[in-house]
């Protein structure tokens, strides 16, 4: 079996601190990666998640943004340069799903949650882009959802955010398979995360499978992605059985 080694690349996780990103984070350290841990208002969870991946043998940074913003991205894109290394592997993970009855739903909703979920992962991939595409070798992983495959339990503004990841990640696939980087998207439902115990209206008697998903079962697929060079443009489902592809 043909896996490459992730020892010694540099990951970005967006939306590090808490939930699937912290997972991911401390998952792509023990396969062998230094990790920049990006995060938006929780300081000292980024802080203890830096400090796990260096338990772990491995350099590690937090860098606080809000990657809905350009500024902010190139921001952070210039200091992790000349601080921490150029990335060599990037999950686009940072997102909100704010949650309100359809009637009620606003722009201001709308375009909050469109530039959180999906023009960060353009921003982000973008800004990372010119070192993969230099050393002929990178990993852009994608957090969408199920609510890009069946429109989900969020609502529109959600679904549709989460959809257009998987038109990004296509649309990079494509163009950049020559290059040696690849481009896929994980679709979870479920996972038991602060976004999923803050609605009381997601059970799991909702999935097949009878129970959440975990944190650490999304990050065991975010690595897999990241160490082989064959899969892209590919939509990894983490799903309980709910969506069946
Ligand atoms: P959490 O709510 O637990 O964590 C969200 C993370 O995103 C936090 O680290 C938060 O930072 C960060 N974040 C939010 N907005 C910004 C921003 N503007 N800039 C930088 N960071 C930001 O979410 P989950 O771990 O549950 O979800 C992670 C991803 O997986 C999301 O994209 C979500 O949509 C997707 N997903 C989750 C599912 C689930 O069941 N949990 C199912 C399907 C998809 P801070 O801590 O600083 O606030």
């Amino acid at each position: 079996m043909r896996v490459e080694s992730l020892l010694g690349k540099t990951a970005l996780i967006t939306g590090g601190s808490r939930g699937i990103g912290r997972e991911t984070a401390l998952a792509l350290a023990a396969a062998g990666c230094d990790v920049a841990v990006n995060y938006l208002h929780s300081q000292e969870e980024a802080a203890a998640v830096v400090s796990a991946i260096e338990r772990l043998g491995r350099r590690a940074c937090s860098v606080q943004a809000d990657v809905s913003r350009l500024d902010e991205v190139e921001r952070i894109a210039t200091l992790l340069q000349k601080d921490f290394g150029a990335i060599d592997v990037l999950v686009n993970n940072a997102g909100i799903n704010p949650t309100k009855p359809l009637a009620e739903l606003t722009l201001e909703d709308w375009n909050r949650t469109l530039a959180t979920n999906l023009t960060s992962a353009f921003l982000v991939s973008q800004a990372v882009l010119p070192h993969m595409r230099r050393q002929r070798w990178g990993r852009i992983i994608f957090l969408s959802s199920i609510a890009a495959q069946t429109g989900g339990v969020i609502g529109p503004h959600y679904a549709a955010s989460k959809a257009g990841m998987l038109g990004l990640m296509h649309s990079y696939s494509g163009l950049l398979a020559k290059e040696g980087i690849t481009s896929n998207a994980i679709a979870p439902a479920l996972i038991e995360t602060d976004m999923i115990r803050s609605n009381p209206t997601l059970r799991p008697d909702l999935l097949p499978v009878g129970r959440f998903g975990q944190s650490s079962e999304v990050a065991e697929a975010a690595v897999f992605l990241a160490s082989n060079g064959y899969i892209t443009g590919q939509t990894l489902n983490l799903n309980g059985g709910w969506y069946m592809s």
